[in-house]
């Protein structure tokens, strides 16, 4: 019997807020432990929480940016458990409310687009972080508190591939949106993966697995591979599969139980009494969709569209928003914005990782890259020469046409220049005269670079070559 594989993710993601979701303390990662906590993020008696207003614009917009609806009721739970790294003795998040339902994502998978439904996109809060010494453990609440977003998946993933390009994809969602840094050193992203198996033709789903908390998104791909093997080996032997909690063991290259798998009334849920349930208004999800950018893919398509950029160029483009964002600008109006795109993607890269620069320091004008090319393709100056004039304007901020001017650059096209550099070169080079006259087509090439020395890369490569045939006479 053949298997087939199940998955559904649900990835948690830390907002990029200044503060956390119920109180000042400042949203910030390494700090020294419990400097930024205060009596509401840790829980004492007789505080009460104030909704962070930025946490919930950017949970709606996020939800935006994943196709999801805003429903104009929202509310808070709270999830109760005991564990040392969660002050309160609960977490607040949204059960049966979510302030985001039912969108997806679209990415490039394999050859093809892949299209995974979003269940939900809920805030919660994150809690604490446990450290263990060697005769003892500490825990900092720094992190108690910071909004959490969660988004979970349709059970619509076939393969440890598609779950990571779909965590990848949707990393590039969040970052160009702005919702969030996914740092995942600093633990922005974690991810729960949940993962069953069936025979291939079986419409019901199989008993489901879930490996909590993993923090790389290649993590994910190797668990989920090692899971699913093992899922199918169980069943292959006879043995039955019972929905149950695991664990990745990233050193061993295993999966591990942690415990069976808890169900909701275990945590007791029920509605926050502290909190207002969210209302937003008309008016605020429209202010907030204000705020929906492109998505990666879809500028991905434009800028291949637009531009006629290979898709490898418009992949740069995509990664780094502020190179692309600059390209754009830059490449408007230019007859040629693949070569346009080509001194952005090299010689600007190059200079900024020569300088330790950024987009922000550039100091020509946004117009002057399309200007250059135009020199090199009107035969102004040669491409050799473009490179020089190239760093002048990173280095000064002047246009090219001037530095042209000004250095004596232009390309030499009068043919009496072009005839006393080619005069000069042949003088010096009698053994490759010899050659070409005696058939050799390569010494032309030969001279031809001699006399673009001798002008200092300025004579028009061109008119050379049809020059020096005419004057070796052939
Ligand atoms: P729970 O209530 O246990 O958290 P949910 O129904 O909310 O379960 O689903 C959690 C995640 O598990 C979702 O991403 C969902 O798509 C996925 N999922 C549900 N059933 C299965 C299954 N049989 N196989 C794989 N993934 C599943
Ligand atoms: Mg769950
Ligand atoms: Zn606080």
């Amino acid at each position: 019997m053949t298997y087939e594989a199940v998955i559904g993710l649900e990835t948690h993601v830390q907002l990029r807020t200044r503060t956390k979701m119920w109180c000042g303390c400042a949203n910030e990662y390494g700090a020294e432990a419990n400097t930024n906590v205060c009596p509401v993020c840790i829980g004492l008696p007789g505080v009460l929480p104030v909704p962070n207003a930025e946490a919930l614009r950017k949970t709606a917009l996020t939800g935006m940016l994943l196709n999801c609806d805003v429903p104009s009721y929202a509310k808070w739970d709270r999830k109760n458990y005991f564990y040392p790294d969660n002050p309160k003795n609960y977490q607040l998040t949204q059960l049966d409310f979510p302030s985001t339902i039912e969108g997806f994502v679209e990415f490039e998978f394999g050859e093809g687009i892949e299209r995974v439904r979003i269940n939900r996109a809920h805030l919660e809060e994150d809690v604490g972080k446990s450290t263990h010494f060697s005769d003892y453990s500490g825990v900092d609440f720094n992190r108690a508190g910071v909004p959490l977003l969660e988004i979970v998946t349709e059970p619509d993933l076939t393969g440890p591939d598609m779950a990571y390009d779909y965590l990848n994809a949707l990393k590039g969602i969040l970052e160009y949106g702005g919702v969030s840094d996914c740092d995942m050193e600093k633990g922005q992203v974690r991810c729960d993966v949940n993962i069953s198996v069936r025979p291939v033709g079986q419409t019901e789903l199989g008993e489901k697995i879930e490996i909590k908390n993993m923090n790389s998104f290649s993590g994910v791909r190797r668990a989920a591979a090692y899971e699913i093997e093992r899922q199918i080996g169980v069943l292959r032997e006879g043995g039955t599969l019972v929905q149950e909690t695991r664990r990745w063991n990233d050193v061993v290259g295993i999966t591990e139980n942690m415990r069976t798998k808890e169900d909701a009334h275990d945590y007791r849920y029920f509605p926050d009494p502290d909190l207002m349930p969210h209302r937003p208004s008309e008016e605020w999800i429209a202010e907030v969709r204000t705020l929906v950018k492109e998505l990666p893919l879809a500028r991905k398509q434009r800028l291949m569209a637009d531009f006629k950029l290979p898709s490898s160029d418009a992949v740069v483009f995509v990664g780094d928003a502020a190179l692309g964002d600059y390209f754009e600008v830059a490449a408007k109006g230019a007859k040629n914005p693949k070569a346009v795109a080509n001194w952005v993607i090299n010689n600007l890269q190059a200079k900024f990782s020569e300088t330790g620069s950024t987009v922000a320091d550039i100091k020509f004008e946004t117009s002057a890259i399309g200007e250059l090319v135009g020199l090199v393709e009107g035969g102004k100056i040669s491409s050799k020469i473009a490179q020089d004039v190239f760093a002048e304007m990173f280095e000064s901020g002047k246009s090219p046409a001037p530095i042209v001017e000004e250095k004596g650059l232009s390309q030499v096209c009068d043919t009496s220049e072009l005839q006393a550099f080619c005069n000069e070169a042949i003088a010096a080079n009698s053994a490759s005269v010899e050659d070409f006259r005696n058939g050799k087509e390569a010494a032309l090439n030969f001279l031809k670079g001699q006399v673009m020395k001798v002008s200092r890369g300025k004579a028009n490569p061109k008119i050379v070559g049809e020059l020096l045939k005419k004057i070796l006479g052939s």
